[in-house]
Parts: C-alpha cells; sequence; structure tokens
C-alpha cells in the first residue's frame, strides 16, 4: 500500500538533494514524478530546485490556497509518485489533501522539510505530517561540536544568532545555521552576557 512518507532534517542536512535523488530514482524506473514546492508568499508557476551539491529540477510552485487533492487530480493524475521540497511550508489542510492523494490514488508521496523554525517549534505542515504520515524518517545532520544538529538557527548580517521574529520572513536575506541546542543556548548566554539583542 502507498504511503505518505515525512522525510525531516536540519538545515544543510541535504534534504532537498535527498528529494531530487528519489525524483531521479522514481523516473529511472519509467515513472511520472510530479516534484513541487509550497510558496510562501502565494506565486505560483514553475521554479527551479537546487541543492547545495549542484543537483536541480524543475518543479512546481503550489500557493498556500492551492487546494493539492484538486491540482493532482485536475492536471497531474498522469503522475505516479508526489515529491513535495521545503514541506515546512505546506499548510495543515494541503497535508490533509496530500494525504487523501495516497489513499484515494494509491501513489506515494514524499515530503522533505524542517519540522522545527528558527525558535524550535513545530511548522503547522511539520506538525500535521507528524500525525497522519505513515512513515516518518529522520535525515541527520551534525553540529560544529560533533553532536546531532535538531536547530535551525537563525543569523543576523553580523553572524549573531536571532532569537525572536516571525516564524517565516518573506524575501528575507536571512542565514540558518544546524546547530545542537546546548550549542544554541550557550550562544544565547554568550550574546547575553555581551549586551547583544537577543
Ligand atoms: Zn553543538
Amino acid at each position: 500500500m502507498a504511503k505518505l512518507y515525512f522525510k525531516y532534517g536540519a538545515m544543510g542536512c541535504s534534504k532537498t538533494a535527498q528529494a531530487l535523488i528519489t525524483k531521479f530514482n522514481y523516473e529511472e524506473r519509467g515513472m511520472k514524478v510530479l516534484l513541487m514546492k509550497p510558496s510562501v508568499d502565494n506565486r505560483d508557476g514553475a521554479t527551479v530546485i537546487k541543492s547545495r551539491i549542484g543537483l536541480t529540477s524543475d518543479a512546481v510552485t503550489v500557493p498556500q490556497t492551492q487546494d493539492l487533492y484538486e491540482l493532482y487530480k485536475e492536471k497531474y493524475s498522469d503522475c505516479d509518485v508526489v515529491i513535495v521540497d521545503e514541506c515546512q511550508f505546506l499548510t495543515p489542510d494541503q497535508v490533509d489533501e496530500l494525504g487523501d492523494i495516497v489513499i484515494d490514488y494509491n501513489i506515494p508521496v514524499l515530503c522533505f522539510g524542517l519540522a522545527t523554525d528558527f525558535l524550535t517549534h513545530l511548522f503547522p505542515g511539520s506538525r500535521r505530517l507528524f500525525e497522519i504520515a505513515e512513515s516518518i524518517s529522520e535525515i541527520k545532520s551534525v553540529c560544529r561540536c560533533g553532536v546531532k544538529a535538531t536547530v535551525n538557527a537563525r543569523m543576523d548580517d553580523a553572524g549573531n544568532i536571532v532569537y525572536s521574529g516571525e516564524q517565516v520572513v518573506l524575501g528575507g536575506n536571512d542565514r540558518y545555521v544546524a546547530m545542537c541546542r546546548k550549542c544554541w543556548l550557550k550562544k544565547k548566554k554568550e550574546q547575553e552576557a555581551k549586551g547583544l539583542f537577543v
């Protein structure tokens, strides 16, 4: 039976590369893949997904207002597999719609993305994936200290970690670094001691 998959990991854990490799593997077996990426600014259309190691692929951008079940039914029902990159930006309803595609069309839907935001809280879409996905797996990455990274720290231009702000910053040039929670909290104390705004 087909499943809804949630493959999550921290920033820089090669999620996008794995999404693109998974697409390639299905295509090699003659299967047609619908690759999509949620758009937080509600633009739709075509986009190119790039991984840091150089893999790229065309993808369909889906606004958060798009019913994904209807989209699949109307335009992409010839696809044998659905792969979503940056799935943390799906709405909970869209996750349910993907789950309905799995059941009604008996095809696998694989979602790659972050579990938590820069303040260690779950994204709403990721929470829904934890609740209903039939398969959940972690793509691991490592903090600079050698321990498993679990926090997606947001950095400002000066290289300081930001400890407040909106969950999603539109058009922001924020940088994110995966760290363990111990290092993240240590850095917070150091910044506070230096009187840096946190
Ligand atoms: Zn660490």
